[in-house]
Order: structure tokens, then C-alpha cells, then sequence
């Protein structure tokens, strides 16, 4: 009884455990830089929907010359009952993690100069088609890391595939070329 206790406990946590991005084939930001919790973003109305927030803290210290910072960045990735889908929206969302921990300015400019995009990074990119908002590089870049860090058989089942030279749109419109993406995925290779 006891035995068959632990393990109905083991099976419980197992399906409460948040998403993992363990073997992904993008850099991961520090594990100790952010905590994931398994449900719908707080700001947001409607459930369903993931997000990051940075609640690092940074300050000076008196008598010290380097800031401290402390805190981590905090994640929502709801249960979206397929393990693939759930890893691809926490990658997203640690996309932004490593955009602010690991991209200098000019990391991010090659990221915009790659895909010819000519404005700022949390401005919306006008051609960026097809996808249910359309991107502002930021989110453009998130979707990047995420296509980027998942398995090819990860992104057929989500139904990714390059058509006309074009990787399908992700809910930003995210669709690079074969070259765009290659060299955005050797560029975030780099940048850790
Ligand atoms: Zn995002």
C-alpha cells in the first residue's frame, strides 16, 4: 500500500513537472537565471497564454565598485497537453531569457541584418506575413531560438517545414529562409 502510495506520487509530480528544454541544440541561459511555473501568465486575461518577465533587481552596493543583481527572470508556460508544444513555447520564452542575458547590440543588429529587417528590436517588422501577429524583432528573434533549439522531429510534428525555400510561419510570422536561418542558428551557437 505504501509502495503503490509512492508511486501514484512519483506519477503526479512526473505530470505536474514544467516543460524541459534539456537536450535542445541551442545554449541555454544558467539554470539559476529562471523558474518556470506550469500554468497560464497572470497578466494576461486569457488563459492559455505564456510569457516572461525579468524580475532581476540590479543596485549598487556601498563601498563596492560592480552592481549586484539579484533575483531571476520568472516563466508561465501553461499545459498545453503536447510535451513537443510545450517545449517549443518554453523555448520562446527562454529565447527572451538569453536575448538579455547573452546578445550584445551587435548580436542583435546580425540578427536583424540576417533577415533585412530595418527597425528597432521591439519594433514590429512590416513583412514578417502569415502568422497570427505579426512579430516585432524581439518576438521575431524568440520564435528564432525556438525553431533553432527543437529536434527536426520536433519541428515536423509541429508542422514546420520549408516550403519555397521558406521555413512555415510560427504565430509571429516568423518564416526564414533556409540561409536566414542557418546562419541565425550558428549565430546563436556563438553568442553564449
Ligand atoms: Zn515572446
Amino acid at each position: 500500500m505504501k509502495r503503490r502510495r509512492l508511486f501514484l506520487a512519483a506519477v503526479v509530480l512526473a505530470a505536474l513537472a514544467a516543460p524541459s528544454a534539456e537536450a535542445s541544440w541551442v545554449p541555454l541561459p544558467p539554470p539559476d537565471s529562471y523558474v518556470v511555473h506550469p500554468v497560464s501568465c497572470p497578466y494576461f486575461d486569457e488563459p492559455g497564454v505564456a510569457c516572461a518577465v525579468d524580475r532581476r533587481v540590479t543596485y549598487w552596493q556601498e563601498g563596492q565598485s560592480a552592481r549586484t543583481v539579484t533575483g531571476q527572470f520568472e516563466l508561465w508556460v501553461p499545459r498545453y497537453g503536447s510535451r513537443v508544444f510545450e517545449r517549443e513555447v518554453l523555448l520562446h520564452e527562454l529565447g527572451h531569457v538569453f536575448d538579455v542575458l547573452s546578445l550584445d547590440d551587435a548580436e542583435r543588429q546580425t540578427f536583424a541584418a540576417i533577415h533585412s529587417y530595418e527597425v528597432g528590436w521591439r519594433e514590429r517588422v512590416g513583412r514578417s506575413g502569415g502568422g497570427a501577429y505579426p512579430g516585432t524583432v524581439e518576438e521575431l528573434f524568440a520564435e528564432a531560438y525556438a525553431l533553432c533549439g527543437l529536434h527536426g522531429f520536433e519541428r515536423r510534428r509541429l508542422g514546420y517545414r520549408v516550403r519555397r525555400g521558406r521555413w512555415t510561419p510560427g504565430v509571429y510570422g516568423y518564416s526564414p529562409t533556409r540561409a536566414e536561418f542557418r546562419a541565425t542558428c550558428k549565430l546563436i551557437r556563438g553568442a553564449a
